[in-house]
């Protein structure tokens, strides 16, 4: 083969023995992520905001910012529930660039997938226990679920990777709602697809098993816009395609209807301070119609401490070095009035 095999690395179990969690860290999990279940059930009305960067890039500043989530969480927890986006894994749309802290602990360093294992279990398990919160993160690489699956609340399924099958068995063997995005091309029935197949049981191999999953009730679809044949974003977030997807999910027997809009992506055209208007367009199509209401159970967004985005060594702290986000002062502006106009 054209690789080198250069070292063989420390299956999941191995490494959660080295970097266990605590009985209390277990305990938060559990408590966190019993409510976002609820919460895609309609059994919990609350608004569900998965906020965060695009790319979880340096532990500290990462940190900071979901601490400052946690304060605002806690002042509006009667009608918003939110699950920072911790993305440690990176889609790369020509495949160069930078693919997150699990290929570059160290963004400004060569990969090193070993630290980066270490590195993404380390910041997800401070997350949960210095701010209470379990996290969001892409299932890019099916095989590496396992290095997280006791620290995650929720996970999901890139717009690059929804139409492959191995994502779409695995999700099925996830025991916390996975979100399927709609294609680069914005297709509805290559998601629509993907949230059947894992929603369930199937037998397949993973990790040099033979496996069989129960099936992921929970699964449910991200609408994030798309590009045309000309490269062109365009948004799926309107009312109709709300209406087209409510439709959708009315011919076949799907558990738990269910949609949360990515506010930032080809619905913004990759402009994070459109976020905002959207957020607001979408929740007057909820209160227009009360099945589109039920339908839309919250928003993606990407948010850091500072505006905009940067290059990989202009070293700007809490600055996205992927898509561009909403600073923490719009962010706790936003959270703020979403939670004033419920
Ligand atoms: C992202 O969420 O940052 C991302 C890469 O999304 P998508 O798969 O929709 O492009
Ligand atoms: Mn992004």
């Amino acid at each position: 083969m054209a690789m080198e095999f250069d070292r063989k690395l420390a299956v999941p179990a191995e490494v959660k023995e080295m970097y266990p969690l605590t009985g209390k860290m277990r305990e938060s999990v559990e408590k966190h992520n019993a409510q976002i279940k609820r919460i895609f059930e309609g059994a919990d009305k609350r608004l569900l905001l998965i906020i965060g960067p695009c790319s979880a890039d340096n532990e500290d500043s990462v940190i900071d910012y979901t601490l400052r989530l946690r304060k605002i969480q806690d002042e509006v927890a009667e009608k918003i529930f939110i699950v920072p986006r911790i993305y440690t894994n990176k889609p790369r749309t020509t495949g160069a660039g930078y693919k997150g802290m699990l290929h570059q602990p160290d963004p400004n360093e060569k990969p090193d997938m070993f630290k980066g294992i270490i590195a993404t279990r380390h910041m997800h398990m401070r997350a949960v226990e210095e701010t209470g919160f379990s996290c969001a993160d892409e299932m890019l690489y099916p095989e590496n679920y396992q290095y997280l699956d006791d620290v995650l609340a929720y996970v999901a399924v890139g717009a690059r990777s929804v139409e492959d099958q191995q994502h779409r068995l695995v999700a099925s063997g996830i025991s916390v709602p996975v979100g399927m995005k709609n294609p680069t091309s914005g297709d509805y029935s290559v998601m629509m697809n993907a949230i059947n197949a894992a929603q369930h049981p199937h037998t397949f191999i993973y990790r040099g098993w033979e496996v069989h999953s129960e099936g992921n009730v929970h699964t449910h679809a991200i609408l994030r816009g798309y590009t045309n044949k000309h490269g062109q974003s365009l948004p799926n977030y309107h009312y109709e395609d709300l209406i087209r997807l409510y439709d959708e999910y009315q011919k076949s027997e799907y558990f738990n209807h269910s949609v949360i809009i990515d506010t930032n992506h080809a619905n913004s055209g990759k402009n994070p301070f459109e976020q905002p208007r959207i957020i607001s367009e979408v929740l007057h199509a909820c209160r227009h119609n009360e099945e589109i209401g039920k339908l839309v159970k919250g928003f993606m967004v990407e948010s850091y401490i500072e505006d905009g985005n940067q290059k990989i060594g202009e070293g700007v702290y809490g600055k996205s070095i992927t898509d561009a986000c909403l600073g923490w002062e719009k962010t706790e502006k936003l959270i703020r009035n979403i939670a004033d106009s419920l």
